[in-house]
C-alpha cells in the first residue's frame, strides 16, 4: 500500500471545511475529529423521526416524537422548584411542557390559542406526561415537517448537532470526487447485497426521505450493516492485537495441594460441584507460565469467596503473595473476616490495607508486604498506593470488577511485575457479563461460571407493590421480625449525592421507628465514618438489631444469613443489575426469603419490564442478558465500565449475528493483509478506546 498522497480523506484537515475556525477545530478535536475521514466515520448513533406527528392521546413515556397542538395555558408554578408549565392540547389529549429555566419573553410567546409544534421525549411527571425543556416552534404558521430522518451525532459541549450535520454534508460532497479506500478486501467481506463504502456513508449521514425509514431506524438497512461490519472487524482486530501482547507476558507457575485440602477439611460443608469444577480450572491456569486472566462469574451466594480462598492458598503454598481487593471498605472487611477465619487454623496471617487505618497498622502491613513475610493482604483501593510494595506478588484477586477501571487494575498488576513477568489475576463478579458482550468486548477472555447454589437455598420470592401499600409492608416486617427473622429496608434516591441519600434514609429511619417501636432498628449510609458504620452493621449481623435501614451502600457483600426479608423503595428507579445485587442480601440462609419491590406510579415501559424480570427469575445470567437488552450495550458499558469501549454504530444485541463473521474477517486480515490493520484501527478506534482487560 502506498503512503497517503496529499489529498486523501485521511490527510485532509477538518479546518479545510467551511465553518471550522481554530476554536471550533479545538472542540471538534475533543471528539476525535481531526480529518475528513474522522468526520465521515463519526456516525449518527440514532435518528430522530420528525417526519410525522403523533397524536397526544397516543404518547408513550420516553419516546421521541413530534406533537402539534394549541397552547391552552402557560403559567409559572411553584412546586419544589419554580417552573413554567405550558399545557398543549390537540383534540386527542392534553400534555404539559415544563421549563425550569425560562424568560418572560418565552412565557409571553406561549399565549393561549397559539399553534405549537413540540419535539421531545415525554416523561412521567407531576402533571402526567411532561416534556422537559423540549424544542418547540410556535405559529401562527409552522414550517413543513422534515422530509428525511434527522441524524443525531455523539457530541460534546460547544459542538452543536447543526455544525456536525453541516460538516458531514461538506465531507460527503468531497467524497463524491474521491471515493474512500476499501480497507477490507471485498473477497473477505461477503458483500452480497451490501453497498460500497461511499454509498453506505452517504445513506447514513443523509438518509433520503424516500428511503425505508424503519429499516434505518432499527438498523436493518444494508448501509448500516456494511458499516457495522467494518466497525466490528476493527474492534476484533483491536482485541486480537491486544491479546497477542498479553500472550507475550510471563507469570510464575503456581502449584499447591496441601493448604487448599486442609482448608476444605476444616469446613462444616463440602464444595458444590460447580465450585470444584471452577477450582480445577483455576488450578490449571495458575500452573501455567502465562498470566491467568480469568473471570469467575457466580450469583450472589454461590460461594465465590471460598473459591478465591482456595486459589490464594495455592499461590501461598507456592511461596507467593496474594492480594485481594474489593471496591468498598465494607466488602473488604467481610473478606478480611472470612479469610482470617479460614486461614487462622493454617497458621497464615491475613493483613489489612484500607484508607481509614491508623498509621502504625498501616506501617506494619506495608512492611510485611515489602519484606515478603506477609503472604496475604485484603484491602481496598489503598492497595494501589504508591507506597505499597510487594516482595513476590503472584496472584491478584479482584472482587466485583465493574467498580474498578482498567487503569486501576493494571496499576495493581504492575506492583507484581518483574521484567515481563506479572502476577496471575482472577476477578470475581456477581454481575455476569452477557455472552454477547463477553465475546465482543472481552475477546477470548477465560471465564468460569459457578452456576450452582450451595444446597438448601430456596429461591427468593419477589413481589412488586405500589407505594400506596406501604403500610401493609410495614406490618409484614413486624410479623417477620416477631418470628425471629431480620429485614432490610433499602432507600434509594435518584440523586447521586451521598448527603441527600443519607437524609432520605434518615427520614425513613425515623418513620419506621415510630411505626415499629418494638423493634431495634439500625441505620447505615455513605456519610457515616467507617468505624461507626462497621459498629452498626455488626449490631445487625449479631441479631441485636432486627431491621436495617440502608442506602445502596449495602449493595455488595453484606452477608447476614438470618435476614430473609428485603424491602426496596423506589425500585422502579434502579437498574436490573443493582436490583439483583441488592436482592442478593437475602436468601443466604435456609429460610424462605422474600423481596418486596415498592414502586411509584406511573411506571414507564422499561421500569415495568424490569420489575417483571425481577419477579420472574433469580438467575443472574438471565438478568444480565435482559439488562443488556433493556439498556443497550453503550449504557451497560458506559456506566459499569468507566473508560471502556462503546461502539459507534454497531449494536451488540441487534448485530449479534455479525460477531462471528467479523471475528473471522479480523483473523484473515491479520494474517493476509497486516498492513491494513493499523489503518482500520485508526479509522474506527482513533486510539482512544481501551479494551477491557479483566
Ligand atoms: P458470594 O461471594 O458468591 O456471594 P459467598 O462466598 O459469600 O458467596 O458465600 C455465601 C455463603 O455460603 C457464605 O456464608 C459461605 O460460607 C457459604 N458457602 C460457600 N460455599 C458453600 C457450600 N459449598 N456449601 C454451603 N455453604 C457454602
Ligand atoms: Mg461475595
Amino acid at each position: 500500500m502506498s503512503p497517503p498522497a496529499a489529498d486523501t480523506l485521511e490527510s485532509l484537515a477538518i479546518t479545510r471545511l467551511k465553518g471550522v475556525g481554530p476554536r471550533a477545530a479545538e472542540r471538534l478535536a475533543r471528539l476525535g475529529l481531526i480529518t475528513l475521514e474522522d468526520v465521515l466515520f463519526h456516525l449518527p448513533f440514532r435518528y430522530e423521526d420528525r417526519t410525522r406527528i403523533t397524536p397526544i392521546g397516543a404518547l408513550r413515556p420516553e419516546q421521541g416524537v413530534v406533537i402539534e397542538g394549541e397552547v391552552m395555558a402557560a403559567d409559572v408554578v411553584f412546586g419544589k422548584r419554580r417552573s413554567l408549565l405550558c399545557k398543549v392540547a390537540d383534540g386527542t389529549g392534553l400534555v404539559a411542557l415544563r421549563f425550569y429555566h425560562f424568560s418572560a419573553a418565552q412565557k409571553n410567546s406561549l399565549e393561549k390559542g397559539r399553534a405549537i409544534r413540540v419535539y421531545g421525549e415525554p416523561r412521567p411527571g407531576a402533571a402526567g406526561l411532561e416534556f422537559y425543556h423540549p424544542e418547540y416552534q410556535t405559529g401562527p404558521d409552522l414550517p413543513p415537517l422534515e422530509r428525511a430522518l434527522t441524524p443525531v451525532y455523539p457530541t460534546t459541549e460547544g459542538v452543536s448537532q447543526k455544525l456536525l450535520r453541516n460538516l458531514a454534508g461538506q465531507a460527503l460532497h468531497w467524497l463524491q470526487g474521491h471515493p474512500p479506500e476499501e480497507l477490507i478486501p471485498p473477497a473477505l467481506l461477503d458483500q452480497s447485497g451490501l453497498p460500497g463504502l461511499a454509498a453506505a456513508l452517504t445513506k447514513l449521514h443523509h438518509p433520503q426521505p424516500d428511503g425505508p425509514v424503519d429499516l434505518l431506524l432499527d438498523g436493518q438497512h444494508p448501509a448500516v450493516k456494511r458499516l457495522v461490519m467494518e466497525e466490528m472487524v476493527a474492534h476484533q482486530l483491536g482485541m486480537l492485537t491486544k491479546r497477542a501482547g498479553q500472550k507475550a507476558l510471563a507469570a510464575p507457575p503456581l502449584r499447591g495441594d496441601t493448604l487448599p485440602r486442609r482448608l476444605l477439611e476444616n469446613l462444616p460443608f463440602t464444595l458444590t460441584g460447580a465450585q470444584q469444577r471452577v477450582i480445577g480450572e483455576i488450578r490449571a491456569d495458575l500452573a501455567r507460565r502465562h498470566p491467568a486472566l480469568r473471570l469467575i462469574q457466580g450469583d450472589v451466594g454461590s460461594g465465590k469467596t471460598l473459591v478465591a480462598a482456595c486459589a490464594a492458598l495455592i499461590a501461598i503454598e507456592a511461596g507467593h503473595q496474594v492480594a485481594l481487593m474489593a471496591p468498598t471498605e465494607l466488602l473488604a472487611e467481610q473478606h478480611l473476616a472470612n479469610f482470617r477465619h479460614w486461614l487462622a487454623s493454617l497458621g497464615i496471617d491475613v493483613h489489612w490495607l484500607a484508607g481509614g487505618m491508623g498509621a502504625k497498622a498501616r506501617r506494619d502491613t506495608l512492611a510485611a508486604l515489602a519484606d515478603g513475610h506477609g503472604a496475604m493482604v485484603v484491602g481496598t483501593h489503598a492497595l494501589f498506593q504508591e507506597a505499597v510494595r510487594f516482595q513476590r506478588l503472584g496472584l491478584i484477586v479482584i472482587d466485583e470488577q465493574h467498580r474498578f477501571g482498567v487503569q486501576q487494575r493494571l496499576a495493581l498488576r504492575e506492583k507484581g511485575r518483574f521484567g515481563n513477568q506479572v502476577p496471575h489475576q482472577l476477578t470475581l463478579t456477581a454481575t455476569p457479563i452477557p455472552r454477547t458482550l463477553a465475546m465482543s468486548v472481552y475477546g477470548d477472555l477465560d471465564t468460569s461460571a459457578i452456576d450452582e447454589m450451595p444446597p438448601g437455598r430456596k429461591p427468593i420470592q419477589t413481589l412488586a407493590l405500589p407505594v400506596s401499600r406501604r403500610d401493609q409492608v410495614v406490618e409484614r416486617i413486624r410479623a417477620a421480625c416477631r418470628d425471629g427473622t431480620q429485614a432490610y429496608w433499602v432507600c434509594t434516591l435518584i440523586e447521586e449525592s451521598d448527603e441527600l441519600q443519607a437524609e432520605a434514609a434518615e427520614a425513613t429511619f425515623e418513620t419506621l421507628k415510630q411505626a415499629l417501636p418494638e423493634l431495634t432498628i439500625e441505620l447505615v449510609h455513605g456519610r457515616l465514618k467507617g468505624r461507626e458504620k462497621a459498629e452498626r452493621m455488626a449490631r445487625f449481623a449479631s441479631g441485636a438489631a432486627q431491621l436495617l435501614v440502608a442506602t445502596t451502600v449495602i449493595e455488595v457483600g453484606v452477608d447476614v444469613p438470618n435476614a430473609s426479608l428485603m424491602v426496596m423503595e423506589n425500585a422502579e428507579r434502579l437498574g436490573l443489575a443493582q436490583l439483583h445485587q441488592l436482592r442478593g442480601r437475602v436468601g443466604r440462609g435456609s429460610a424462605q426469603s422474600y423481596c418486596l419491590l415498592l414502586y411509584q406510579t406511573p411506571l414507564s415501559q422499561t421500569a415495568r419490564r424490569r420489575l417483571a424480570v425481577m419477579r420472574e427469575t433469580t438467575d443472574g445470567f438471565v438478568i444480565a442478558e435482559e439488562d443488556l437488552k433493556l439498556r443497550g450495550p453503550g449504557e451497560w458499558l458506559g456506566t459499569r465500565q468507566t473508560g471502556e469501549l462503546a461502539f459507534r454504530i454497531a449494536d451488540l444485541v441487534r448485530d449479534e449475528a455479525l460477531m462471528s463473521p467479523a471475528r473471522a474477517v479480523g483473523e484473515s486480515l491479520l494474517k493476509s493483509y497486516p498492513d491494513r490493520v493499523e489503518r482500520l484501527l485508526r479509522r474506527w478506534l482513533r486510539g482512544g478506546e481501551d479494551f477491557a482487560d479483566v
